[in-house]
């Protein structure tokens, strides 16, 4: 009996019963694009060997058309088969079930020739769609028919239908994208015709026990899109069509609302899976921003639910089952929704990760050696790159010692956790802090060492960790007592004027703006105030800004470009909504307590300011470097330490634990 009853109740999907209510979702890594399946097959074993029972795979189109990109893969052909049968054997091989996800992009797609119900052009999408024929449409029904069958072939349990998200079938369902008006188009059994005939024909097609997923839109965030009672009529006629198992989408990729991000609150979305619950006779899933056993367990004790997915929080933590299922939950690494070595990966050509998990995705190539005698490893900094490669040390059997200057471990995080929507980070410095007390890492807070510390204990190995200092740009007036830095701000140590001018346009500066803005605000934790926040059932609300915010940049060209592409829009949404004034191209020229003064094409202004906060980046923090090289050593320089330029977490993380394996 665990803490979760409900969670490991079992449940029966068609003929197949599983022994617990979640599920590893879609999550299209990149591997599925490769030739060779050895490392998907090891990715998904990985998941399958710690207790994971039931998978969904990436995406799989049924035809070139239909193939997320020009790269991507599709499933069309039976000479596919055989690599498809490497990773459904490895699953297999722990007694987990494997289903492949069947999509067709329609117009999301980024190749020469997309097409849709209609010729509209989607907006996060230059490329304009080909109108389907008739024929083209029966032909797709075929495809996707062809690609179940030739998924029981590979010895796959089922199929996922992907029909949300704003892809072809979404596409067909809605107003917005369909102006068709033949059989597929116009009324809503016409535009309902393609996704139903699909599960039909599929229904006839494969054998009774394989599983047929349906992926519904429970909720579009999309104007002219479908209407509560629609989307049930679907879900019915779905099920009648011999659908084993709803799993619920939520908002198209085009929606203008965070669905996924960490703006979202933890399973903000459920509420409309269960209006659907309540409506089918099915089981229906849950997800969306649910990451936590006992987030999961909640969802269906209340019975909003019968299963779970997710997604990210398996690529976080593949043995996330496991621990739940001994009640080592604490031991979780959860993944803390920042998108940015996972999707934002994706989104630039690169196989997927993890940020608080670098071997996410590597399974096959980094491989946990042991090394051939235990070391004695000096750790110094216990930010997060300094925590990854402790634990990596001690977990390859070193006997580690972690020096922290400050009193508390974590670094930067502890500043990141108090920026709205960032309280996940608590979770990596929960999950470092229990890795510590289980490896037994002999942890020195407030304890600045030395190189002399470090030689006279006879450490055979040291990572310096000790990450950045922020920049002090050379602007006159920076000392005077209106100029704070970031970190003043962000500790909350500081009271600020209301009037806030900020030098520097990075994430940091993003991130002052956002915690002056927003620090209150309960959207970020509250389901009913996201919504009313993002418009969601209720009218857009106006938002009265409790700071006036001017943010500042050298270089020119519109600001944030760098945030991750699928979370760097919602801080830019939020910036505007609180209309914060963003300047481009400047000169910074002096301080004074009016303000700052800035030259901007040729004109100096003033721009008008309480308290001006100081984010120009960041400077290397390695000052031990020296003494440890003269020490003999055997030394890693890793993170902010190492290269300050652009430092990110992810960086951090993956240098600690890579310097950490090669000790
Ligand atoms: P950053 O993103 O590199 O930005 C530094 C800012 O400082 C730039 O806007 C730069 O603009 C300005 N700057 C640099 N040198 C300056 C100087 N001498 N005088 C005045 N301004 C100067 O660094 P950060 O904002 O400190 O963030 C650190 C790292 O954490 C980055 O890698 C960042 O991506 C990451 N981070 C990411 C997020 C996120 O949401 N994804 C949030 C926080 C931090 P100009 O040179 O144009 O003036
Ligand atoms: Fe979660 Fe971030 Fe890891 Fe993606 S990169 S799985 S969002 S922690």
């Amino acid at each position: 009996m665990t803490g979760y009853p409900h969670l490991f109740e079992p449940l029966t999907i068609g003929a197949l019963t599983v022994p617990n209510r979640i599920m590893m979702g879609s999550m299209h890594t990149g591997l599925e694009d490769q030739d060779d399946f050895t490392r998907l097959a090891a990715y998904f074993k990985e998941r399958a060997r710690n207790g994971c029972t039931l998978m969904v795979t990436g995406a799989f189109s049924p035809n070139a058309a239909g193939r997320l990109n020009a790269a991507a893969a599709a499933f069309d052909h039976a000479d596919e088969v055989p690599k498809h049968r490497q990773v459904t054997d490895a699953v297999h091989a722990y007694g987990a079930n494997i289903i492949l996800q069947i999509i067709h992009s329609g117009r999301y797609g980024y190749h020469s020739d997309i097409v849709a119900p209609s010729p509209l052009t989607a907006p996060i999408n230059k490329q304009p769609p080909r109108e389907m024929d008739i024929e083209e449409i029966e032909t797709t029904i075929e495809d996707f028919v062809l690609t179940a069958r030739l998924a029981a072939e590979a010895g796959y349990d089922g199929v996922e239908i992907m029909g949300s998200e704003g892809y072809l079938l979404t596409q067909f369902l809605s107003p917005r994208t369909n102006q068709r008006s033949d059989d597929w188009g116009g009324t809503f059994a016409n535009r309902m015709r393609l996704p139903v005939e699909i599960v039909r024909r599929t229904r006839e097609a494969v054998e009774h026990g394989f599983v047929i997923m349906f992926r519904l839109s429970v909720l579009d965030l999309v104007d002219n899109a479908l209407l509560e009672p629609e989307i049930i009529e679907l879900a019915q006629a779905v099920e009648t069509a011999g659908a084993d198992i709803l799993n619920s989408g939520i908002g198209w990729h085009e929606a203008p609302i965070p669905t996924i991000a960490q703006a979202v609150p933890r399973a903000a979305f459920v509420s409309y899976t269960a209006r659907v619950k309540a409506a089918v006779g099915i089981p229906i899933i849950a997800s969306n921003r649910i990451n936590t056993p006992e987030d999961a367990e909640r969802v269906l004790a209340a019975g909003n639910a019968d299963m779970i997915s997710m997604a990210r929080p398996f690529l976080a933590d593949p043995a996330f089952m496991a621990k739940a299922a001994d009640g080592r939950a604490e031991e979780i690494n959860t993944c803390i929704a920042c998108n940015q070595a996972c999707l934002d990966r994706y989104f630039v050509g690169k196989i997927c990760s993890c940020l608080v998990n670098p071997r996410a995705c590597h399974e096959a190539e980094m491989l946990p050696a042991r090394p051939d005698y235990r070391r004695r490893v000096a750790v110094i900094g216990a930010g997060v790159g300094g925590l990854s490669a402790a634990v990596t040390a001690a977990e390859r059997g070193h006997e580690v010692t972690l020096f922290e200057s400050e009193p508390r471990i974590g670094g930067q995080f502890n500043l990141a956790k108090n920026v709205p929507g960032k309280t996940e980070f608590r979770e990596t410095l929960r999950y470092f802090g229990k890795q510590i007390e289980r490896l037994g890492i002999e942890l020195r807070l407030s304890t600045a060492a030395t190189a002399d510390d470090i030689k006279a204990a006879h450490f055979d190995a040291a990572v310096l960790a000790t990450g950045v200092r922020p920049r002090l740009p050379d602007i006159e007036g920076i000392r005077n007592p209106n100029v704070i830095g970031y970190v003043d701000v962000l500790n909350g140590a500081t009271k600020l004027g209301s009037r806030v001018a900020i030098v520097g346009g990075g994430g940091i500066a993003f991130d002052v703006a956002l915690y002056l803005l927003e620090a209150d605000d309960p959207s970020f934790t509250d389901p009913d105030a996201f919504r009313r926040r993002w418009g969601i059932g209720h009218p857009l609300p106006e938002i009265e800004p409790s700071y006036q915010i001017t943010m500042m940049q050298r270089s020119e060209g519109p600001m944030g470009r760098r945030l991750g592409k699928s979370t760097g829009w919602v801080h830019r949404a939020i910036m505007k909504q609180n209309r914060v004034r963003q300047i481009s191209g400047v000169r910074y020229e002096r301080i004074d307590e009016q303000g700052i003064y800035i030259e901007v094409g040729g004109v100096t202004e003033l721009v008008a300011a309480d308290t001006i906060v100081i984010c120009a980046g960041q400077e290397v923090r390695a000052d031990l470097a020296a003494g440890l090289t003269a020490s003999g050593v055997d030394l890693y320089v890793i993170g902010g330490a190492n290269r300050a330029a652009e430092l990110d977490a992810e960086r951090a993380i993956s240098e600690g634990m890579l310097a950490a394996s090669r000790i």
